[in-house]
């Protein structure tokens, strides 16, 4: 199987050369040429596997080149051995008798990008070896918060490769900080950027398109890649927990094979929903695919009307990692809508640069009705679902997920469609003490370390493991650059 960029037709490439490049030529997505189908009976062999043995089931669909052992391999190290706090990896939690979350967030950073970030170092330092690229990998990331550790983490002492995160000196919370500058692993690099995100951002980019600075590196057995969400190797992944979430709700007699399930999921850049959508079309009986949105609300917008507008006002909410205007993985569904038309694609990609707004055809209008549904809410209402959920069911949820179960109520209350639903939940509350102790009637919660330990009081709930000891962990890294000399800190680090 092939994989198209979703810009060019004939820029084709194995699926290591996709992992290994990241994004094709032509600033398009690779895309697989074909989506695979499960077998008739597959879900009921999947169903009596382990997460890992699913993962290895599912990703050898779409990793021709590899073999079955070598995916084993990834997947043990990636699940395996006590990296994520429960042994089912991507547990299902009862909420009600129709209504269930998928908690995603049981890996070493507590946020879902463990998921991907955690199975990409192994993906992609194979795919590199089969592309016939011997150099060491260099990891550049520009981070707003959860994917730099969650990078750091899924490439921390992995052989071949090198990892270096840049976050904004100013724009992360004290905890996202710590979870960073006390990053164990010996070739892992942190630095902060005098700026906001889009100067570590463009910094980041400005080193990728410099040919000298590339040469130079090349001369010392360097080539550069990132992990961004763009990478095939972080979509793939990800498609694995809602087939597994499917036969787990299977198992726990939730639902009979072929029930329709609903998902609904806290969005930003389109990642997570675009693996369900590619669960569905593999054959898992999934509804509605309920996009929901905080109050950067613009995929509600486009899954309503067809209309992308990027050009509104941007707000920082509390639910930081959906705080996006440009989804970027939505353009392989629209590769998908269009039947690989990828001139149409890219006339869309480009009106969204030159002008920030594309309508699309109304084939695709309706295809978007028939997938999906969409909604969005503001910080208090998503406060009101965190407060009403505990009180209600003594069950903790953070900002994000609370974005979702917001969303599932409405979509339930206007479409009446009640099937079985599972609402995925993308990160532990205790990332977001204060927030969620706002949540709980907390007039003035602590602030930083001590949240954790107040909201933990507070709930009688015990912290993952993670975010209670970055109280004890020694700060590794407190370098600083301005945005101009991020290449010299590259250097400076790679010594
Ligand atoms: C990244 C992230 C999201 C959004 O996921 P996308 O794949 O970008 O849509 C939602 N919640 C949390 C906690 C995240 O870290």
């Amino acid at each position: 199987m092939y994989y198209v960029s979703t810009r060019d037709r004939l820029s084709k490439t194995t699926v290591a050369g996709a992992i290994a490049y990241g994004l094709a030529p032509d600033g398009g997505l690779y895309t697989p040429e074909a989506i695979p189908s499960l077998a008739g009976n597959a879900l009921n062999t999947l169903k009596d596997m382990t997460y890992q043995q699913r993962a290895v089931y599912l990703m050898n669909m779409y990793l021709d080149g590899f073999s079955a052992s070598e995916l084993s391999g990834f997947a043990s190290k990636a699940y395996g051995s006590g990296r994520f706090d429960d042994p089912k990896v991507a547990p299902i939690h009862k909420v009600d008798d129709s209504t269930y979350t998928l908690e995603l967030w049981h890996g070493p950073t507590c946020a879902f990008k463990d998921m991907a970030l955690q199975m990409l170092p192994h993906l992609l330092t194979a795919s590199l070896r089969k592309v016939g690229e011997n150099k060491m990998v260099c990891i550049l990331v520009a981070t707003s918060g959860d994917t730099g550790k969650g990078a750091l983490e899924g490439f921390k002492d992995v052989p071949g490769t090198r990892i270096f995160v840049f976050y904004p000196k100013d724009g992360v919370s004290t905890i996202q900080e710590l979870q960073m500058n006390t990053q164990e692993g010996g070739n892992v690099g942190v630095c902060s950027v005098v700026g906001n995100f889009d100067d570590a951002q463009t910094g980041v980019k400005r080193i990728f398109s410099d040919a000298a600075f590339k040469d130079e590196l090349a001369g010392r057995g360097v080539f550069l890649s990132s992990a961004n969400s763009i990478n095939w190797g972080r979509v793939l992944p990800q498609i694995v927990y809602y087939v597994s979430a499917y036969c787990d709700m299977m198992k726990a007699g939730a639902i009979e094979k072929g029930d329709r399930l609903n998902v609904c999921v806290p969005t930003g850049n389109f990642g997570d929903i675009l693996a369900a959508w590619y669960a569905k079309q593999m054959g898992v009986p999934l509804g509605k695919l309920i996009c929901a949105s905080n109050s950067n609300n613009v995929l509600t917008d486009f899954i309503e009307t067809g209309v992308y507008d990027r050009n509104r006002p941007f707000y920082n909410t509390i639910s930081p990692s959906m705080d996006i205007l440009i989804s970027s993985n939505l353009e392989r569904l629209l590769h998908a809508y269009t039947h690989g038309d990828a001139p149409q694609v890219k006339q869309w990609m480009d009106e969204l640069s030159e002008t920030g707004r594309y309508e699309v055809s109304p084939l695709v209008k309706k295809a978007l009705e028939r997938d999906f549904a969409a909604a969005w809410c503001d910080d208090a209402a998503a406060k009101a679902a965190i407060g009403k959920m505990w009180k209600e069911k003594h069950y903790l949820i953070d900002p994000h997920t609370a974005v979702a179960v917001n969303a599932m109520e409405q979509y339930r209350a206007k479409s009446g469609d009640d099937a079985p639903a599972l609402v995925v939940s993308t990160a532990s509350p205790f990332k977001f003490c204060t927030a969620v102790m706002e949540a709980l009637g907390v007039s003035q919660p602590a602030q930083g370390l001590d949240s954790i330990k107040q909201l933990s009081d507070l709930t009688g709930l015990a912290a993952p493991a993670p975010l209670a000891e970055l109280a004890g962990k020694p700060v590794r890294f407190d370098r600083v650059t301005e945005k101009e000399n991020m290449a010299d800190a590259v250097r400076e680090m790679l010594r």
